[in-house]
């Protein structure tokens, strides 16, 4: 089941309800459970979704539990008519469905608490299947359960709502599979973030580590900020000699070695050096300052920003020449230079950033086409620009440009400061 030949136990989901199928609702449990159970150690193998329908959720269950030991189940606990998962799971594994005092005494007590009546549709939701184990739901009335099937099997029963199936989940449902299975552990995981290379140049440029990886998994996950690169162990395979090799194969177009964001690395950087910075944007409308002042502190080192989208402003606000503007657009290496200048000038800041581009859809030309953007970065150490053709919609084009313009400052910075030895 495993590349590592270690076989980590596996389960299925099988996710419940109309919305699901309809698109109404995005499967986020899935998603969410994928990932939770992963990291406790146990994968799953196949998911599938089904309506409210009794008889494609007993099918469904049925053929999972011919594959697997355990599947998990999530939608359909409520106390409504077209709330069916547990008569057809009590049906389906001969558990005889008899109202469970506990449970009982606990929905009454929720009502209680919350100063109200409780429906006599919920009392529904107090039956359990004949020597099922029951866990708690501390924001909802439907509690989960494990109910037991032929061969030491089980199917989890959890409600649909997200932060009910969630706090159940990691309240009860972990700790019964941790008990279930003790060895289960999670897959060492590593991270490599980069950005500016397309993901076809960085797969060729780490071809031959990738290739004699196992059984070190490690997938490319592209994404509009750049390649991510994960590496996956499920067994004692040692990560750290790959993950340092691939991430010195990958240069600088490595930001970061762990889950961490492009402007959270700028900032440490920024701190660390003691530098304030200033930025002046163009297409990107303040993306950039945006992404820098989500994180907490920032203040630490960012002063502000000047979204300087007419030729006009830029004169007035920054000071870039009416004939420089004239001479090469605004769209141009000049006048990212200029912007960049006039914004630590402006601002006392020791460090400036500018970005000038176009957007789309509209205004390019054959020389400047859509997606054209000029970069530029400004400190006492001197100023460098860079030009880039980025593909994508407004959006897309708006997003690549402020990744690569903190990119951009991010090797000025590093190059500055001279360590890691990666130079552009
Ligand atoms: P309730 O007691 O609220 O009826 P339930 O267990 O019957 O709970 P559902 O009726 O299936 O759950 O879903 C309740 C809510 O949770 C709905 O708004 C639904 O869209 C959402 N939901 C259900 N399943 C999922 C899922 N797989 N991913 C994300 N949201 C979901
Ligand atoms: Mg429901």
């Amino acid at each position: 089941v495993t590349g590592s030949g270690l076989s980590a136990p596996g389960v299925e989901l099988v996710t419940i309800g109309e919305e699901l199928l309809s698109g109404e609702t995005v499967d986020g449990n899935a998603a969410w459970l994928g990932r939770e159970l992963r990291a406790a150690g146990v994968r799953v193998l196949r998911r599938t979704t089904v309506g409210d329908d009794a008889a494609a959720i007993r099918s469904v269950v049925a053929e999972c539990l011919r594959r697997v030991d355990v599947v998990i189940c999530t939608g359909g606990l409520g106390p409504t008519r077209d709330d069916i998962t547990l008569d057809a799971v009590a049906g389906l594994t001969g558990r005889p469905l008899a109202e469970d005092a506990d449970v009982l005494r606990n929905l009454e007590e929720r009502f209680a608490r919350l100063g109200r009546e409780m429906p006599a549709i919920n009392r529904r939701q107090a039956r359990v299947p004949d020597g099922a184990d029951v866990f708690p739901n501390p924001l909802g009335t439907a509690p989960g359960m494990a109910v037991p099937a032929p061969g030491d099997h089980a199917v989890i029963l959890l409600p649909g709502v997200p932060a009910e199936m969630r706090a159940i989940t990691a309240g009860s449902v972990l700790p019964w599979l941790a008990q279930r299975w003790p060895a289960a552990r999670g897959p060492g995981i590593r991270l490599i973030r980069t950005t500016g290379i397309a993901e076809s140049a960085a797969a060729e440029r780490v071809d031959d580590l990738v290739a004699a990886a196992a059984p070190v998994e490690v997938a490319f996950l592209p994404g509009t900020d750049g390649v991510d690169l994960r590496l996956t162990s499920w067994g004692a395979a040692d990560l750290a000699s790959l993950h340092a090799a691939l991430a010195a194969r990958l240069d600088r177009w490595v930001y970061a070695v762990s889950e961490t964001t492009l402007e959270a690395v700028v900032a440490g950087e920024m701190i660390e050096s003691g530098l304030r910075l200033a930025v002046a944007e163009s297409c990107t409308g303040g993306l950039v300052a945006k992404r820098l002042t989500d994180l907490p502190g920032s203040s630490g080192f960012f002063l502000g920003s000047w979204v300087a989208y007419a030729d006009s402003f830029k004169r007035h606000e920054l000071g870039v020449s009416p004939e420089l503007l004239a001479a090469h657009g605004a769209v141009s290496r000049e006048t990212a230079l200029a912007l960049a200048a006039g914004a630590r000038r402006s601002s006392g800041a020791d460090a400036a950033l500018a970005v000038t581009g176009i957007a789309g859809p509209a205004g390019g030309s054959p020389d400047k086409p859509v997606g054209t953007v000029w970069l530029a970065v400004e400190t006492a150490a001197g100023a460098e620009s860079r030009a880039l053709r980025l593909p994508g919609d407004r959006g897309e084009v708006r997003e690549r440009a402020a990744q690569a313009a903190l990119h951009l400052l991010l090797l000025h910075l590093r190059r500055r400061g001279g360590h890691r030895g990666r130079q552009d």
